[in-house]
């Protein structure tokens, strides 16, 4: 039997009721699978924590996380009592930058029985790869003042060695998926990064034949998703290209509440960090009407990193086919509760 380790954040609003519902469908996964069992740690770092303490986590809260294999976590802010800038940064952000989760993963896909935006949804399945530590969300820049003008500049920041890791992770990806990884780029606008960006990608393809490449303008790629996602498998894009094209990704799902994310360290030194794309949703709190979708989706995901990737995919396909039979929350057009939804997945995850 093997043991799982993980350390659980429920953090602020729905997270508080949408984590126990997916640590309960994760233990039932496990027993389905039957050679491993989890171990979850909880702990209570969120705005209550930081009403009562003055701070988001205790001063040694990362040396704990750090003994176990990965983080998963809720939502963290509460903007009505703490601003998002103390909560995001004290907890959240701080856990991604010290244990370099430099790379982050969002899949997107058409669920049957939700009703996407789009026109024609087909049958899209993308996976984004997104470089998460540097590029144009970089901290170097500042203003100037000349003559009667106020200038801010703001320096994109690329290393071979960042954008390069990177691309690594998403060729592995491509390859274990349908073979085909695209690479969202502006080089006939942005003249020194994406080149170099470009160059990177040309030059780390020469280690992956087998995976086909396309490289394609940013603004075209976004239309593309709205138009055509069913072309793409994996995309590789920088922070800021990569964050736009999430958030497309979740909207033409059809749904921020079923949207899962994956913050993952590649040096084995930290443990990766499981959080879906929705927020704390304090609106809803309470209700017991959040969605688990997207909690449960993340769980997958670390099913996913940790070598389960037949008990990932069953669990998946249960998901949807309860949502397909319209056992869902009201977010996405249903009057189902979170427990119902909860209770209804586990049910058929056992059958
Ligand atoms: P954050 O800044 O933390 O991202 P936000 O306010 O931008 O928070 P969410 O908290 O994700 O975004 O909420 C956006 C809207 O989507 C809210 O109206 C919320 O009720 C709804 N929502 C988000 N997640 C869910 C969910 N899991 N189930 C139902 N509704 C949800
Ligand atoms: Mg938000």
């Amino acid at each position: 039997m093997k043991l799982l380790e993980v350390a659980v954040i429920p953090g602020d609003g729905i997270g508080k009721e949408v984590v126990p519902a997916a640590l309960e469908v994760l233990n039932a996964a496990a027993d389905v699978h039957g050679g491993i069992s989890f171990r979850f740690d909880s702990f209570p770092w969120s705005c209550d924590y930081y009403e009562q303490h003055g701070k988001m986590m205790p001063e040694d809260g990362l040396q704990t996380l750090q003994n176990f294999e990965a983080v998963f976590l809720g939502a963290v802010g509460d903007p009505a009592r703490v601003p998002d800038h103390v909560s995001l940064w004290g907890l959240l952000i701080k856990i991604r930058r010290e244990f370099q989760q430099v790379i982050n993963i969002r899949p997107a896909k058409y669920f049957r029985g939700l009703s996407s935006p789009l026109l024609r949804p087909n049958d899209f399945d993308l996976l984004v790869v997104r470089e998460n530590s540097e590029g144009e969300y970089s901290e170097i820049g500042g203003r100037l003042h000349k003559g009667d003008d106020e200038i801010a500049i703001q320096n994109a920041v690329f290393t071979r060695k960042g954008t390069e890791r990177a691309m690594r992770y998403a060729f592995d990806l491509a390859r274990k998926r349908r073979g085909h990884l695209t690479s969202a780029t502006k080089s006939n606008g942005i003249v020194y990064s994406m080149p170099f960006w470009d160059e990177v990608f040309k030059d780390v393809h020469k280690d992956y034949p087998d995976v086909q490449t396309t490289s394609t303008h940013i603004d075209a790629l976004a239309a593309f998703f709205v138009t055509k996602p069913q072309v793409f498998d994996v995309v590789v894009a920088s922070n800021l290209f990569g964050d736009i094209l999430t958030d497309i990704g979740a909207a033409i799902m059809g749904g921020i509440g079923i949207a899962p994310a994956a913050n993952i360290n590649l040096n084995g030194k930290y443990p990766s960090m499981f959080e879906p794309v929705h927020g704390s949703a304090p609106d809803i709190y309470g209700l017991g009407i959040a969605n688990p979708i997207g909690q449960i989706w993340t769980a997958k995901m670390m099913l996913d990193h940790f070598g389960y990737l037949e008990l990932g995919q069953h669990l998946l396909d249960v998901v949807e086919s309860v949502t397909y039979d319209g056992i869902k929350t009201k977010d996405i057009g249903g009057s189902a509760t979170t427990r119902e939804v909860t209770s209804e997945i586990i049910r058929r995850l056992q059958k």
